[in-house]
C-alpha cells in the first residue's frame, strides 16, 4: 500500500480520498478549507499544513483543485509539488484545467525526473463516492500504467487518451459535445411545445430515431420521459450550469490556441454565460431549456 499525499478535498476530492483510505492507503490530506481536511482525518487521513507539506515523503501526489492557475500556484515555484516531492513520485492532477497548464506542469515535472499524467474525471459527486468515475489520462505509457492501480480504487473506467494534456482535450471535447447537445435537444422540446407536439411523443419517437443522444435519454430537459433527469426535480444538479459553462470556455480556449473551428461550441458558451449572467448558474445544465423557452 502507498502513502499518497492528497490536495483539494472538496466535493470531488473528498470522496475519492476516502475511496484511496477504503483500499488500504495511507493518506496525508491538505485543502485550504479545514473542515474539508476534518471529514477526512474523522476516516483515518492524516491532515497536512500546508500543499508543500503534503507533497513531502508521499509515494503519489494527487490534485483535485478548482482550475489552471490553482493547479500551478500549487505545483510549481520553491513551495511547490514539484520543487518538494520525493524523487520518482508520481503525481496526479484530476482537477478540469485548459490543455496548456496541463502541458506546462507535466514538462515541470518531467524535469525534475519526476512522473505525472493529467487525469480529469466524469461521473460528479455520485461517481466519485460510488469509486465508479471515469478517468482521461494523458501522459506515458509508463506513467499511466503507474498510475492505473491508484485510479481503480476511485473509478470504474480508465482511459488513456495519449501524451501530457490529452486527459484534458478528451474531458474539453466530450462536455463541448454534452453542451451542444443539450442545447439541440431543448430547442427541439420548445419548438415541439409551440407547434403542439407532446413531449412524451417525441421522446418516443426521437430515441428510437436518428436524434437520439445521452442528453435526450439520460438527462432529458423536459420532466416526465426520463423520472431520473434534473427537469423532474427542479432542475437541482446534477451537473452544474456553471461547471458546464468552465468546460465550454476551456474548450473555446483550447480552440483558439489550436486553430480549431468550433462555432457551435462557441454559441454553446454564449447561451450558459447567458445562464449565468441571470443568476441561473447553480441549476442543472439541463436548465438552458428555460433560457430558451423564455427568448
Ligand atoms: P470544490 O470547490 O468542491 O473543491 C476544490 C477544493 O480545492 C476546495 O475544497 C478548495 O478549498 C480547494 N483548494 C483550492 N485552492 C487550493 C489550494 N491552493 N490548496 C489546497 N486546496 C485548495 O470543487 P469540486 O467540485 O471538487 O471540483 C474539483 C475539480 O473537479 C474541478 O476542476 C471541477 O471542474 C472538476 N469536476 C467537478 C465535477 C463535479 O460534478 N463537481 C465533475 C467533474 C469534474
Amino acid at each position: 500500500m502507498a502513502k499518497i499525499g492528497f490536495i483539494g478535498v472538496g466535493n470531488m476530492g473528498g470522496p475519492m480520498a476516502a475511496n484511496l483510505i477504503k483500499a488500504g492507503h495511507e493518506l496525508k490530506v491538505f485543502d485550504l478549507s479545514a473542515d474539508a481536511v476534518a471529514k477526512l482525518v474523522e476516516q483515518g487521513a492524516e491532515a497536512a499544513e500546508t500543499a508543500t507539506d503534503a507533497a513531502r515523503d508521499v509515494d503519489v501526489v494527487i490534485t483535485m483543485l478548482p482550475a489552471g492557475k490553482h493547479v500551478k500556484s500549487v505545483y510549481l515555484g520553491d513551495d511547490g509539488v514539484i520543487a518538494n516531492a520525493r524523487e520518482g513520485a508520481l503525481l496526479i492532477d484530476s482537477s478540469t484545467i485548459d490543455v496548456d497548464t496541463a502541458r506546462e506542469v507535466a514538462a515541470a515535472a518531467k524535469a525534475r525526473g519526476l512522473r505525472m499524467i493529467d487525469a480529469p474525471v466524469s461521473g460528479g459527486v455520485p461517481g466519485a463516492e460510488a469509486g465508479t468515475l471515469t478517468f482521461m489520462c494523458g501522459g506515458s505509457d509508463e506513467d499511466f500504467a503507474a498510475a492505473k492501480p491508484y485510479l481503480e480504487a476511485m473509478g470504474k473506467n480508465i482511459i488513456h487518451a495519449g501524451g501530457s494534456g490529452n486527459g484534458q482535450a478528451a474531458k474539453i471535447c466530450n462536455n463541448m459535445v454534452l453542451g451542444i447537445t443539450m442545447i439541440a435537444v431543448s430547442e427541439a422540446f420548445v419548438l415541439a411545445e409551440k407547434l403542439g407536439l407532446d413531449a412524451q411523443t417525441l421522446f418516443d419517437i426521437s430515441s428510437t430515431s436518428s436524434g437520439q443522444c445521452w442528453a435526450l435519454t439520460s438527462y432529458c430537459p423536459v420532466p416526465g420521459p426520463v423520472p431520473t433527469s434534473p427537469a423532474n426535480r427542479d432542475y437541482k444538479p446534477g451537473f452544474t450550469a456553471a461547471n458546464m459553462l468552465k468546460d465550454l470556455r476551456l474548450a473555446q480556449d483550447a480552440s483558439k490556441s489550436a486553430g480549431a473551428r468550433t462555432h457551435l461550441g462557441a454559441e454553446a458558451a454564449r447561451l450558459y454565460t447567458e445562464m449565468e449572467e441571470q443568476g441561473r448558474d447553480g441549476l442543472d445544465f439541463s436548465a438552458i431549456v428555460k433560457l430558451i423557452r423564455e427568448s
